[in-house]
């Protein structure tokens, strides 16, 4: 299964060019008179930061908006108090715009606080709604289960003076934490257990984030999101599969209320990417564990994690439109998304030489005191891009990995005797190898030919192998860090996902040697380095030397399970 490109096959771009059930769903019910127009909505819960989960919910809430002239907003589910926070919201919005969306406005939940009370008033006073002292356990244990039905709160009939009263000392924090919860009052037979009288407010002194202290009682998700849609004129709440036994539920509450606007809940698959969890709370677990170096770490399938690695926000939105809307559940390869990113770096990332693990290269017949220069094309794939100058001397370094003394027939590269081309530079031949009293090799020692200048020899004679080199007067020494997959298993989902870390996800190189024109570029720029991959400028290192990231490698190169 190595060296497999992952390219999406034809048939995914046909049947992207057709409309996704979602679409059809909604052209249906634009001809139907159902509803006028397209509004959506992002939900996120401002308890962690985005992963690319949440990028395809966003590319299909905001995609479709666009798609049929409407809009989506942004909304903040936070009725969790205790676990959002502000840095949260911050984050989201800021990945959100890198993403390259644009939201009409933000909502937050918690501005519903107010009318979601008095929704709940109004559930009470139509007899739909009760207050009940039961504990947590206690409500479970009549819950039933799928075989059998629930049993009747024995709170379930007080009168609707007494849940209106109650209700509302619940609300001025006369009763502890826990001690009441507020109950929709709907079938204890139902065979959807989501039916089965769900608590719609509980007992919880949190300070929210926006609220503060000023509420005692929260509403739970599947009370405050129909009715936040509702309230907002969301026409599709398109929302994630686990949602979908939420559906009826969502439907009584709007028809319950006779909510003017009844939006329509419309469920897709998730996306789930090999080598990667999906989860806010296992990310955060790596981040609060130190596994990570924060949930922006390169190694995150986060957003933030991603844009410090250097993906292209247009390569994330092209692998979610390519992985396309069903509703059966599915794990995409993460060489998918890695072909996307190949694919968009190759038109837009200058090339630039580097050298990772450097060995000394003396050319014997180059003059001493010459330096030379030579105008190198940045990007052949982009004319546009222009050239640079790369200074050329008697000193060089090549890879390590470059040269063996003692090769198989098969290595092309540099070994005693033979001949290779420096990349737009000169031919050279291996004459001698310096070695250290150990046996190590210091150096080798080689000629040039003149005649060969800018790569290509006069008599047209031909070298099997090029390498790429770095001139030692003009070098800026660099770090490197060597990004891998943080998961070494195809579904770390299997068991605990921390047993599935991969130990080598992150190599530090310290004694790279980079062409001049990298020692002073900004962070966040992208370069192919010839034949090591794509790679991000990530400021400096303690020691002031340029920190350059591996984006990823040139060809996928990802050994499965090993
Ligand atoms: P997590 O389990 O990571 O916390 P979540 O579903 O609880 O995810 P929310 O903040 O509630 O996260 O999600 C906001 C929106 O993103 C929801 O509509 C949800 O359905 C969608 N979403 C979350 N994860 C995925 C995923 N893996 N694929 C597609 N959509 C997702
Ligand atoms: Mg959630």
């Amino acid at each position: 299964m190595d060296h497999i490109r992952k390219e999406p096959s034809a048939e995914a771009a046909e049947a992207r060019e057709s409309k996704n059930f979602i679409e059809r769903a909604i052209d249906e019910d634009l001809k139907d008179g159902v509803f006028e127009t397209v509004q959506t909505r992002f939900p996120p819960e401002p308890n962690g930061y985005l992963h690319l989960g949440h990028a395809k919910a966003i590319c299909v809430d905001f995609g479709v908006a666009e798609k049929y002239n409407g809009v989506c907003n942004l909304r903040f589910d936070d009725t969790n108090p205790g676990r959002e926070d502000v840095e949260y919201v911050d984050s989201i919005k800021e990945d959100i715009a890198w993403l390259g969306f644009r939201w009409h406005n933000v909502f937050y939940a918690s501005d519903y606080f107010p009318r979601l009370y008095e929704l709940a008033e109004e559930l009470i006073r139509r007899g739909k709604a009760y207050v009940c002292d039961l504990s947590g356990e206690e409500v479970r244990a009549l819950r039933g289960t799928l075989k059998e039905p629930g049993r009747e709160s024995p709170f379930r009939n007080r009168s609707v003076e007494e849940n209106l009263d109650l209700f509302r000392r619940m609300r001025a924090g006369e009763f502890p934490d826990g001690a009441k919860t507020l109950r929709a009052k709907i079938d204890m037979a139902s065979p959807n257990l989501n039916m089965r009288d769900p608590v719609i407010y509980r007992i919880q002194r949190a300070t929210h984030h926006r609220t503060g202290d000023e509420w005692c009682i929260y509403p739970m998700y599947d009370f405050a999101h129909p009715l936040s849609d509702s309230v907002e004129g969301v026409t599709f709440s398109l929302c994630t599969m686990e949602f979908e036994a939420h559906r009826p539920l969502y439907e009584w509450f709007l028809e319950a209320l006779d909510m003017p606007v009844r939006s329509r809940q419309i469920e897709f698959a998730r996306l789930n990417v090999n080598y990667s969890v999906m989860s806010k709370r296992k990310l955060k677990q790596l981040v609060d564990d130190g596994v990570v170096d924060g949930w922006d770490d390169p190694r995150m399938p986060t957003l933030s994690g991603m844009r410090r690695r250097g993906y292209p926000a247009k390569a994330i939105r092209d692998f979610c439109e390519s992985v396309g809307v069903a509703k059966a559940n599915s794990v995409v390869d993460m060489a998918q998304l890695e072909f996307f990113v190949r694919d968009h770096l190759n038109y837009t990332a200058a090339r630039r030489m580097a050298v990772l693990d450097p060995l000394r290269v003396v050319l014997t017949n180059y003059p001493d005191d010459l330096t030379e220069t030579f105008e190198v094309v940045n990007n052949p794939e982009n004319e546009a891009e222009g050239t640079r100058p790369v200074s050329f001397g008697k000193v060089v370094y090549i890879e390590r990995g470059d040269f063996m003394e003692d090769p198989p027939k098969k290595f092309h590269r540099l070994s005693p005797g033979k001949e290779i081309r420096l990349q737009n530079a000169y031919y050279i031949k291996c004459e001698e190898v310096v070695k250290d009293e150990n046996g190590g090799i210091v150096e080798v020692r080689c000629t040039y030919d003149p005649e060969s200048r800018g790569g290509w020899a006069k008599d047209g004679r031909k070298v099997k192998g090029t390498c790429h080199w770095v001139a030692e007067h003009a070098a800026v020494d660099g770090e490197i860090r060597l990004y891998d997959r943080l998961f070494a298993d195809e579904d770390p989902e299997e068991g605990a996902f921390t047993d599935h870390l991969n130990p080598d996800s992150l190599r530090i190189v310290k004694g790279a040697k980079l062409e001049a024109a990298l020692g002073d570029v900004p962070a966040g720029e992208r370069f192919q380095f010839l034949r090591s991959g794509y790679f991000v400028a990530d400021g400096k290192n303690e020691a002031g030397m340029p920190v350059f990231s591996r984006i990823v490698t040139m060809k996928d190169s990802f050994k499965k399970g090993k």
